[in-house]
C-alpha cells in the first residue's frame, strides 16, 4: 500500500525506536553498507536521554538534563563513541566535604568514601557491601540466570537478602540504597538479591556502586542527548520523528497450528526459528517500511504498544508481563551561585530512607542549547536530587507548591537553608511520558530473571532486540543501550 499520507519504503533493515540504542544500531548497519529506516515515537531523537531548559526568576533560560546523563570508567563503549562522535566530556564537582543525614536526622559532614555511621554499622555495612561483591562475582552479568544458585537468588527479596546477613536496619537502609532507591527505582522488598547482583555485576562491582566518584564521574558537554542528537545527524533523513510503530508484521502463521473446532487462527505456538532474516513490515503513524529484520530498540515494558502479527510466542508475551519500569524524579534545583562550595561543602548528600536520598552539584560547564560558552563552568550553581520509588508517589500526589517546599526542604537538610531559594526549579517526569512510562529503567519483579531472562536478548524469528535494560555491561545505562544498539547491528549482519 502506497498513499500520500503514509507511504510504503524498502531499506534492509527497520529499527524501532531512536534512543541511544535505537540509533546506534542504524548508525553500525548503515556503516556496514545496509540501508535504514529508525521510526520513532516522539517528536525527538535521545528517548530517556533529554536536553532541557527551565526558565529561571531572573529572565534566562537554565540547561538542565532531564534524562540520563552520567558516564562512569567502566562505560568504556559510550566513552569511545562519545570520543568518535567529537564530543568533550567534563568531570562532576567533588571538592569539599560530603554531608550524611542520620535515620535520627541529625547532620554529619564527612570526607571520603565512609559514611559518618556508628562503626558497629560500618562494619556492618563493609559485611554487606563484601557479601554483593561476591554475588555479583558468582553470578556475573552476561548471563546471571544461567548461574547454579540463580533461582534460590531471584526467590529472595533484596530487602530479606539484606536481613538475612545483618540486623543493623542502618546498615541495611544504607547499602539497598544504591540498587534500590538508587538504581532500580523500586523497592527492595519488590526485587530479587538477583536482580540487585546483576545491577552490580553489570558496573564491575557492588563496591562501584556505593563509590559515587565512580558511577557518578563524568557528563558529556552540552548534555548526553547530543549523543543521540550526532548519531541522528549521521542518519540524516533515515530518521522518521513522530512515527510511533503500531505493527509489526514479522512472521508467517503456520497453518497447522489453526484449530477449527474452537475457532483458532494460525499463528506461530509451534515456534520460529530465531535470529533469520526474513520479511517485516512495520506500521507507523507516518510511514510504512518493508525490511529483512527489524530492531526493537524500545524498552521492555512498551513492547506491548506494538501489536505483533502473528503474536509473539507465547513465552515472550509470558515473559514480557513481568518486566517493570521503576519511578523515581530527578529534581533540578539553580541557584545565583553554587552557594554550597563558599561554605566547602561538595554538594553531595546521602540519606538512607529519606525523601531526597541522594543530593549532588550538577553545575554546567561549557556550551549547550540554552547558553553557556565553551571551556567554562555556567557562573549559576545547579543541584541535581532524586525521589525514588513510594516517596516519588507521594510527591506527585501532592499540589506543586506544596511538593516543592517539601522536596527543597528535603534537600535543605542536606545543604542548608539557602537551598530553600533556587531562581529555577524543575522535576523530571518520565512516568507521565507515554513513551516511557517511568524512570530510570524497567527490572523483573521477584522470581523474574531467572525464570525469563534467558529470552531477553534471544531475537525473534528476524526480531533483533536493543535496549539499555536488556544490557549485561552497562545494564540500565546509556552505554548498555550503545552496546545492545551495536550487538544487534552486527547478529544481523551475521544472520543468514
Ligand atoms: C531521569 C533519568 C536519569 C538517568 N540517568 C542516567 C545516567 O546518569 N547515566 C546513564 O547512563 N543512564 C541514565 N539513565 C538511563 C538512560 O537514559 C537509559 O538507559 C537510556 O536512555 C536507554 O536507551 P534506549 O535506547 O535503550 O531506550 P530509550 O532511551 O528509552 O529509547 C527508546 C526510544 O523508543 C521510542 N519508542 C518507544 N515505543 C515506540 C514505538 N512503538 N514506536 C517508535 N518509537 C518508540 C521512545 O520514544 C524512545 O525514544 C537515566 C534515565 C532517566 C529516565
Amino acid at each position: 500500500m502506497t498513499n500520500a499520507q503514509n507511504p510504503t519504503i524498502d531499506r534492509d533493515v527497520v529499527v524501532i525506536g531512536a534512543g541511544p540504542a535505537g540509533l546506534m544500531a542504524a548508525y553500525t548497519l548503515k556503516k556496514a553498507g545496509k540501508s535504514v529506516a529508525v521510526l520513532e515515537a516522539r517528536e525527538r531523537v535521545g528517548g530517556r536521554t533529554w536536553n532541557g531548559k527551565v526558565a529561571g526568576t531572573d529572565g534566562k533560560e537554565h540547561f538542565i538534563e532531564i534524562g540520563g546523563q552520567w558516564i562512569s570508567p567502566d562505560q568504556t563503549r559510550l566513552t569511545e563513541l562519545v570520543e568518535e562522535l567529537g564530543l568533550n566530556t567534563f568531570p562532576r564537582y567533588r571538592e569539599g566535604t560530603s554531608i550524611y543525614v542520620d535515620p535520627e536526622g541529625n547532620r554529619h559532614e564527612y570526607t571520603g568514601d565512609r559514611l559518618p555511621v556508628k562503626e558497629s554499622t560500618n562494619k556492618e555495612m563493609d559485611k554487606l557491601i563484601d557479601l554483593m561483591n561476591s554475588v555479583a562475582e558468582e553470578v556475573g552479568a552476561t548471563e546471571p540466570w544461567a548461574a547454579e544458585r540463580a533461582a534460590e537468588l531471584d526467590s529472595i527479596s533484596f530487602k530479606d537478602f539484606l536481613a538475612q546477613h545483618t540486623d543493623d536496619q542502618e546498615a541495611i537502609d544504607n547499602v539497598s540504597i544504591y540498587v534500590a532507591s538508587g538504581m532500580l527505582t523500586k523497592p527492595a522488598h519488590t526485587f530479587s538479591a538477583l536482580q540487585a547482583a546483576l545491577m552490580a555485576a553489570s558496573a564491575g562491582s557492588f563496591s562501584n556502586l556505593v563509590d559515587e566518584d565512580f558511577i557518578l564521574d563524568k557528563r558529556v558537554e552540552g548534555g548526553m542527548q547530543s549523543v543521540s542528537l550526532t548519531l541522528a545527524e549521521h542518519l540524516g533523513e533515515d530518521v522518521f520523528l513522530g512515527s510511533p510503530v503500531r505493527e509489526l508484521e514479522w512472521a508467517t502463521p503456520d497453518p497447522s497450528t489453526a484449530d477449527e473446532l474452537n475457532k483458532i487462527a494460525a499463528d506461530v505456538r509451534n515456534g520460529v526459528e530465531n535470529g533469520v532474516l526474513g520479511p517485516v513490515t512495520a506500521v507507523s503513524d507516518k510511514v510504512t517500511v518493508n525490511a529483512k529484520a527489524a530492531v526493537l530498540a524500545v524498552p521492555p515494558n512498551l513492547y506491548n504498544r506494538i501489536q505483533f502479527v502473528p503474536p509473539l510466542p507465547r513465552e515472550q508475551q509470558v515473559a514480557h508481563q513481568h518486566i517493570s519500569m521503576g519511578l523515581v524524579i530527578k529534581v533540578h534545583a539553580v541557584y545565583e551561585t553554587p552557594f554550597w562550595r563558599e561554605e566547602g561543602l561538595s554538594g553531595t548528600g546521602f540519606g538512607g530512607g529519606r525523601l531526597v536520598q541522594e543530593v549532588y552539584d550538577n553545575t554546567n560547564y561549557g556550551k549547550n542549547f540554552a547558553g553557556g560558552t565553551s571551556g567554562e563552568e555556567d557562573t549559576n550553581g545547579t543541584l541535581v536530587g532524586f525521589v525514588s520509588d513510594v516517596y516519588a508517589e507521594e510527591m506527585w500526589a501532592l499540589p506543586a507548591e506544596e511538593r516543592k517546599q517539601r522536596i527543597l526542604s528535603a534537600m535543605a537538610d542536606y545543604l542548608g537553608p539557602k537551598t530553600m531559594e533556587p531562581i529555577a526549579f524543575y522535576l523530571s517526569d518520565m512516568a507521565a511520558e507515554e513513551w516511557t512510562r517511568g524512570a530510570y529503567a524497567t527490572s523483573y519483579d521477584l522470581g523474574g530473571l531467572s525464570r525469563w531472562g534467558h529470552l531477553q536478548n534471544q531475537p525473534t524469528g528476524p526480531i533483533f532486540y536493543a535496549c539499555s535494560d536488556i544490557a549485561a555491561e552497562g545494564y540500565q545505562h546509556v552505554d548498555g543501550a550503545v552496546r545492545m544498539g551495536e550487538a544487534a547491528a552486527r547478529a544481523i549482519l551475521e544472520a543468514r
